[in-house]
């Protein structure tokens, strides 16, 4: 019909819907995409993966001076903060990299469509007081920090993962309320710039949905770097007064509460997804019980026409899961196949040392039958060992009939670098033993997966 104005016009300029645009208008589709931010690249360029990792990298170094583990190389520093530098480069990279996405957007001939969408109708939006009719409308709206019931976030004293970003000062005691993902990572910059840090988790380990051997190896890794970790407690009230804040804590299990106080508090307790404003109600469309927008294996909704990727439909919250189904999403409204495989999707901490995941944990392959598991420490690998870097191992799962690797969990100071081997190998349907017979080089870190292949036939090398 001559009367849409688009092929696909996406909702959400963060990584699924970026990508997502890009792939439909190298596939030849007239293509928009509307966003509401000032810049394009959503939660992950502006406030999520790259500015936390520019203040873990940089922080990384302050700790490497100040804790001694440059000294024992021999490299005597006394390390002074910058923060407003720091802060300058973490805000440098998210310029030049929602910046990047604009240039490839004017590239492909992508439109931007500044401002809020609404649904009108089933193939209409309103933005900014004008319409837009598209053949197919992609909903990539993504998530928002979820509130604490009763915790006002002021940004100064009670801050979220974007207000801890931004800190103008390194506060003096720091309290973390949720030990996933966020309150690890974040917790740690300001742990090593100086900060007393205590993370309150209300599960009784660290890291909800990561393996129990690496969940509680985790946990002793971060007490010993001074990180004080308060499980099986939750946090009733924050209290903020004369810019200071009083926390209410109480055993997840019931009993007596205790009152911590801090400078500064994180509320790091998971994120939820956006689909407020949007009239979902104007299209037919309806979320599920935990306001996630449903859909098929070919990322359809309910109503024909409308698709739906990345933090706002049900799966793991990472950017490169939103990624892979904005390129799969496109392919599929092109008319080709999108393949997406949720089994093999990585999961990376980005902490001192990093931690990551991908496949079924133990509990879980356990759960469905018979398996056989190889561990290796990282203090046996020879680059770690000669890098000061013992913490962690590597652990491979694989089915006990078949040998096929099922998961692989890791602990070690490059181990998101690491654990894209395993996913790639998994990808192909490796077995343990594809990968202890693949020469790695030497030396280095992935060695390690190597030998935790062949302790999964009990053979490993060098223990
Ligand atoms: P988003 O990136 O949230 O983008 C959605 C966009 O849609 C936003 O820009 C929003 O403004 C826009 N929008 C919403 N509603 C409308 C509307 N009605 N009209 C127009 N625009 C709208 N993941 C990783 O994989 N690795 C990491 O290291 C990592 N680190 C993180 C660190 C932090 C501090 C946080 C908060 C998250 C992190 N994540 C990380 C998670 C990652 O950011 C998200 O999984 C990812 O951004 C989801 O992508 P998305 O495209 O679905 O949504
Ligand atoms: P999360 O779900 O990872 O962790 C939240 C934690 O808070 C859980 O352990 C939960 O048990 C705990 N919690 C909940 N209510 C609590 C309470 N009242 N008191 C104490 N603890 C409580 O969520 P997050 O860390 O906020 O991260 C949100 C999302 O962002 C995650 O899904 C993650 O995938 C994504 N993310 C990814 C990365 C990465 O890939 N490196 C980095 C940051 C964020």
């Amino acid at each position: 019909m001559a009367d849409y104005d688009y092929d696909v016009l996406i909702i959400g300029a963060g990584p699924g819907g970026y990508v997502a645009a890009i792939r439909a208008a190298q596939l030849g589709l007239k293509t928009a995409c509307v966003e509401g931010r000032e810049t394009l690249g959503g939660t992950c360029l502006n406030v999520g993966c790259i500015p936390s990792k520019a203040m873990l990298h940089a922080s990384e170094y302050f700790d490497a001076a100040a804790n001694g583990s440059m000294a024992k190389m021999g490299v005597i520093v006394t390390p002074k903060l910058d923060l407003p530098a720091m802060h300058g480069q973490r805000q440098d990279a998210v310029k030049q990299l929602t910046g990047g996405i604009e240039f490839l957007f004017k590239k492909n001939k992508v439109d931007w469509i500044k401002g809020f969408a609404a649904f009108t109708s089933a193939d209409t939006v309103e933005v900014a007081g004008k319409s837009y009719r598209a053949r197919n409308i992609v909903i990539a709206t993504g998530s928002s920090v979820t509130p604490l019931p009763g915790v006002t976030i002021d940004q100064k004293v009670v801050v979220d993962s974007t207000g801890a970003l931004e800190l103008p000062k390194v506060p003096k005691k720091m309290v973390v309320i949720g030990g996933g993902v966020i309150g690890l990572e974040l917790g740690s910059v300001w742990r090593r710039l100086g900060s007393e840090v205590t993370v309150v988790e209300f599960l009784d380990q660290l890291l909800p949905g990561m393996d129990m051997d690496v969940r509680k190896e985790a946990a002793k890794i971060f007490k010993k770097q001074g990180m004080a970790l308060k499980l099986g407690t939750k946090v009733t009230g924050v209290a903020v007064k004369g810019g200071k804040a009083t926390l209410t804590l109480e055993p997840a299990a019931g009993g007596a509460s205790e009152t911590l106080e801090a400078d500064c508090v994180l509320v790091s307790i998971g994120r939820r997804p956006n689909t407020e404003g949007l009239a979902l109600d104007k299209a037919g469309l309806e979320t599920n019980a935990r306001g996630q927008i449903e859909v098929d294996h070919d990322l359809r909704t309910t109503i024909p026409g409308i698709w739906a990727i990345g933090d706002v439909v049900p799966g793991p919250m990472l950017a490169h899961k939103a990624e892979d189904e904005g390129i799969a999403v496109a392919e599929n409204i092109a008319g080709q196949t999108g393949i997406i495989n949720h089994a093999v999707i990585p999961s990376v901490v980005y902490t001192w040392p990093e931690i990551a995941g991908v496949g079924l944990t133990e509990e879980q392959a356990k759960e469905r039958g018979e398996i056989k598991v190889g561990k290796f420490p990282m203090l046996a690998n020879s680059r770690a060992k000669t890098n000061h870097e013992p913490d962690g191992f590597v652990k491979v799962i694989a089915d006990a009939k078949t040998d096929r690797v099922l998961g692989t969990w890791i602990i070690a100071s490059v181990a998101g670098t690491m654990i894209a081997q395993v996913a790639q190998a998994m990808e192909f349907g490796a077995t343990s033993e594809d990968i202890a017979y693949t020469c790695h080089a030497h030396p280095t870190h992935n060695e390690a997966i190597k030998e935790a292949a062949m302790a999964v036939t009990g053979k490993p090398i060098h223990i």
